[in-house]
């Protein structure tokens, strides 16, 4: 994690932008509309605060998949001289007699025990809004907007995507006029390992309706792993999802089909050139809004960004197709 002051890369925190070029594409409403989930909370004397400290730093901080970095974990319990204390998250545990069980190794004792509290699981965006939080749901701690954070912790190489993106609008641009049976909509296919670059292109009228680029590239990935798993060299790998950490390149806004499919596959980039404002499914402001790629009812995601600018001109297409 680089210190904000110290990171090469020149960042607009407020517009989500690196290096004036490149526009992070996120579900920015979901920041600033709490996703709430439920707590697992208890009263403790306020003389066990300590131990409780110690409690969680042993049994539960590693084991929970929300950090609790934006909350306060102890306030003041409506009963003179106690605490409540949240202890998990129920995405931890779900039931009481598991929860139960937890708290047999607690080392203080305690009493009313409930699950009915709710904490936002992201800390909001600004600190009005975190006060405004504190007072509904549970005491937070601001700590800045955590997207921040986020966009702190990204890694470009700046030369090689210029590289791409400037061979995927060149081969997109070649394509027009080109009776090559589909429309002018490039994808490149990067191996993280490798930095094997592998070029996609739409073939929707010669062959399915769906060879959309994205899934041909998919599909490329396919056949190149089912090769190299036949091969007499092939060695096992640990690697379950057919392009598991792909950055992956296109020249238009995928479309929901397309977007999904990057979701199943697991990858962990995308960056694309143009909006389509009626059929792209990742920006916040294209068809039905939907942010494919941070949705929350999705286990997983992956990050989005838009070139901003003209470097690199793509074919005009009609707004009303899905690419
Ligand atoms: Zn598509």
């Amino acid at each position: 994690m680089v210190k904000k002051k110290l990171n090469p890369l020149h960042i607009d925190y407020r517009r989500g932008i690196i290096e004036n070029c490149l526009q992070q594409v996120t579900n920015n409403a979901g920041t600033d509309d709490p996703h709430l989930i439920n707590v697992w909370t208890v009263d403790i004397s306020c003389q066990n605060s300590r131990q409780f400290v110690e409690f969680i730093r042993m049994k539960v901080q590693d084991e929970d998949p929300t950090t609790f970095q934006h909350i306060k974990r102890i306030k003041k319990s409506k009963a003179e001289g106690f605490l409540t204390v949240i202890v998990c998250s129920t995405l931890m545990i779900d039931n009481e007699a598991e929860f139960l069980t937890l708290m047999e190794c607690a080392p203080f004792s305690f009493h009313s025990t409930s699950r009915s509290s709710v904490v936002p699981a992201v800390g909001p965006s600004t600190k009005d809004l975190s006060l405004k939080w504190s007072n509904i749901y549970w005491p937070l701690v601001w700590r800045g907007n955590p997207n921040d954070q986020v966009l702190n912790d990204y890694v470009f190489d700046l030369p090689f995507i210029k590289r791409i993106l400037s061979e995927i609008s060149k081969q997109a641009r070649n394509r027009i006029g080109e009776r090559s049976g589909g429309l002018p909509v490039v994808s490149a296919f990067v191996n993280p390992k490798t930095k094997e670059v592998f070029y996609s292109s739409d073939a929707r009228s010669s062959t399915s309706p769906l060879d959309h680029s994205i899934m041909r590239g998919i599909t490329s990935v396919a056949t190149l792993e089912l090769e190299r798993k036949s091969s007499p060299n092939a060695r096992l790998q640990d690697e379950t999802y057919l392009c598991l950490n792909f950055d992956v390149y296109t020249t238009h806004e995928p479309c929901s089909m397309c977007a999904m499919a990057l979701i199943h596959s697991r990858i962990k980039r995308c960056i694309f050139l143009k909006r389509m404002e009626n059929t792209g499914c990742l920006d916040c402001g294209s068809g039905d809004s939907y942010c494919m790629h941070s949705h929350r009812s999705l286990n997983s995601k992956y990050e989005v960004f838009r070139w901003l600018g003209e470097d690199y001109p793509v074919p005009q297409i009609d707004s009303n197709i899905c690419c």
